[in-house]
């Protein structure tokens, strides 16, 4: 195999390894995952919006209950020592103005209870709408983040084949051009040769000066310039 062969080897190996890569971060299953996490935080502020609406209010009616049940077992007291009074006719008016008086409160505490109530369902309803809106989300999540895993773990068992392809293709360049091969790939990425087609470097896409495309076509066979772009090693 000639160098400018091996070089050829090494950067297309380079180049697949490359895309490998760039599909594990490019996968639609990761895309979408991102964008439902950015819409199901969106949803879980809604949420919290929501609950914090919805506590206060579910407060006041748990005190109205309260109250109410507070008067409803006095007014049942009181009931039960007049009708089982021995009570003289002065404690008899008063426990009938007392019993008038907490019945009063007892309408009005349950009037509350019922205007808290109207109150709560809207916020009710919206706190379940937004729970079952993200639930689908959820569940979704979790079968892309499953998919995302499985797929970036099949990609890196790739990863590590090619790699290892790789590696017996780089052993065939000569050190000092597998040392400028491998310091323009550190510096670029992707690879660290490219070829020049229609006087262009594919690495970069920028086209060679007229100048430069003359020296790469003068070039002796096996002998390499670097891209005055992006400085991979060039090869026809
Ligand atoms: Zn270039």
């Amino acid at each position: 195999m000639s160098e400018t062969d091996a070089v050829r080897a090494v950067m297309e190996a380079d180049r697949w390894i490359d895309r490998v890569n760039s599909q594990k971060t490019h996968l639609p299953e990761l895309r979408e995952l991102v964008a439902l996490e950015d819409e199901l935080r969106g949803l879980l502020l809604d949420l919290k919006t929501a609950e914090s609406a919805l506590g206060p209010v579910k407060g006041a009616l748990d005190e109205a209950a309260a109250e109410s049940e507070r008067l409803r077992r006095r007014a049942g007291d009181l009931d039960a020592t007049l009708g089982a009074s021995t009570a003289n006719a002065k404690e008899l008016t008063a426990l009938h103005v007392e019993l008038a008086h907490v019945r009063e409160l007892l309408a009005r505490s349950e009037d509350r209870e019922l205007e808290l109530l109207v109150e709560l369902e809207p916020l009710e309803e919206r706190v379940s709408e937004i729970k079952h809106r993200a639930q689908p989300g959820v569940a979704r999540r979790g079968e892309l983040r499953d998919a995302v895993t499985q797929l970036q773990a099949s990609l890196d068992d790739e990863l590590v084949s090619l790699r290892a392809n790789r590696a017996p293709l780089a052993e065939l360049l000569t050190p000092a051009l597998r040392r400028r091969y491998e310091s323009a790939l550190a510096r670029v990425g992707t690879s660290g040769a490219a070829v020049v087609l229609e006087g262009r470097c594919d690495g970069c896409r920028l086209a060679l000066s007229p100048l430069d495309f003359d020296r790469f076509k003068a070039q002796p066979p096996d002998t390499f310039m670097d891209c005055p772009e992006c400085g991979r090693i060039l090869l026809p």
